[in-house]
C-alpha cells in the first residue's frame, strides 16, 4: 500500500530537483529494512531486561563486561550479515552524480554500520563512530581486533537475545588490564568532535536536508536539521512514523527509507 501521497512526493521532487548541495542525515530507520532493528522496534528477549540506553554505557561495560561486550559483538555481527537496500543504493547513485555537476551529497549518519559505504556512498560524519573498529576501553588505544564472520547459530540468536553466549572481551595489548570495545559513542560519552564540525559544516551550507529514518531526539543529532533550515535549507523528512521534527519540515513524508529514496531520485 502506498501510504505517501502523491502530492507531496511531488513537492518534495520538485525541492530536490534545483538542489546542488544536498545533506543527508540518517538514523537507524535507514538500516531497518537491511534487517539490523532499530533500538525501539527491538522489544523482546533482552531488551525486556535492559533497554539500550542502560546496556550501552561505560558503567555497564565496567560492571557487565561479558554481557555489554557479546551484546555489541552479536549487533556487530547482525550488520555484517546483511545488505544494503535499494535507499542505500539511491543514495550512492545519487551522491556521484552531485558531485561529477559539481555539487555534493553529504552523509550524515547516526549508524555504526556500514551500510552507506557498502553501497558506494562515502560518509561525511559518523556521528556515533563506527562498530567496525576497536579500541582499549582504559587507554584508548586503537586494536587490531578483527571480526569475524559470524556463524548461523550465532545470528540465529536475533532477535531473541537472551539467547547470547557470553563472551569475555579480549584485553589491549598496550595496557594489558583494558577491555577491548568497539569504536562507538556510548550513551552518555561526548561525539567526535571532527565528524560534528564536519556535520554543522555540511548543514550550513546545504540547500537541502533529507532526513531518513531518525525520530529526531538523541542530542546533538536532532539539532541538525535546526541548523540547516536556519541557514536557509529547505528541511524534507522521511520516516513512517511521526517525529518532533515533522510539523516543522518544509515536507513530511510518511514512508520508509527503501521506498521513498528511489521514489525520489530515479536515475
Ligand atoms: P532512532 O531514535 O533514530 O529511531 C529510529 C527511527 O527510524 C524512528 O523514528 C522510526 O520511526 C524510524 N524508522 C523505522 N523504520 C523506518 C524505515 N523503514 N524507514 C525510515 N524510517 C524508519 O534510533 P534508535 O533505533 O533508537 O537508535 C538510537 C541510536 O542507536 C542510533 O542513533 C545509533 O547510534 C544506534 N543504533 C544504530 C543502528 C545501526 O547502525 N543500524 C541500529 C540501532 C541503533
Ligand atoms: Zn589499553
Amino acid at each position: 500500500m502506498r501510504n505517501f501521497s502523491e502530492p507531496t512526493l511531488r513537492e518534495a521532487r520538485r525541492i530536490i530537483h534545483d538542489a546542488q548541495r544536498i545533506a543527508v542525515l540518517t538514523g537507524s530507520g535507514m538500516s531497518s529494512e537491511s534487517g539490523v532493528p532499530t533500538f525501539r522496534d527491538a522489544q523482546t528477549g533482552l531488551w525486556e531486561k535492559y533497554s539500550p540506553e542502560q546496556l550501552a554505557t561505560r558503567d555497564a561495560m565496567a560492571n557487565q563486561p561479558a554481557l555489554v561486550w557479546s551484546w555489541m559483538l552479536h549487533q556487530a555481527r547482525v550488520m555484517r550479515s546483511v545488505t544494503p537496500h535499494e535507499g542505500h543504493t539511491t543514495l550512492g547513485r545519487w551522491q556521484k552524480h552531485l558531485i561529477d555537476t559539481g555539487g555534493s551529497l553529504d552523509i550524515i549518519t547516526q549508524n555504526i554500520d556500514d551500510l552507506h559505504e557498502r553501497a558506494d556512498a562515502e560518509v561525511l560524519a559518523h556521528l556515533h563512530g563506527t562498530t567496525f573498529t576497536f579500541r582499549c576501553f582504559e587507554c584508548n588505544a586503537p586494536s587490531d581486533y578483527e571480526l569475524e564472520d559470524a556463524t548461523e547459530e550465532q545470528l540465529e540468536a536475533r532477535p531473541e537475545l537472551d539467547q547470547l553466549v557470553l563472551e569475555d572481551p579480549p584485553n589491549c595489548r598496550d595496557c594489558h588490564g583494558g577491555y577491548i570495545r568497539p569504536d562507538i559513542v556510548m550513551f552518555g560519552e561526548f561525539l567526535p568532535q571532527r565528524a560534528m564540525d564536519d556535520a554543522l559544516e555540511a548543514v550550513r551550507v546545504a540547500d537541502v536536508a533529507l532526513v531518513v529514518g531518525t525520530s529526531n531526539i538523541v542530542q546533538p543529532a536532532a539539532s541538525l536539521p535546526i541548523v540547516a533550515s536556519a541557514a536557509g535549507a529547505k528541511v524534507i523528512e522521511i520516516n513512517p512514523s511521526e517525529t518532533p521534527l515533522s510539523q516543522d519540515a518544509d515536507v513530511y513524508i510518511n514512508g520508509t527509507a527503501r521506498t521513498i529514496l528511489p521514489e525520489l531520485y530515479s536515475q
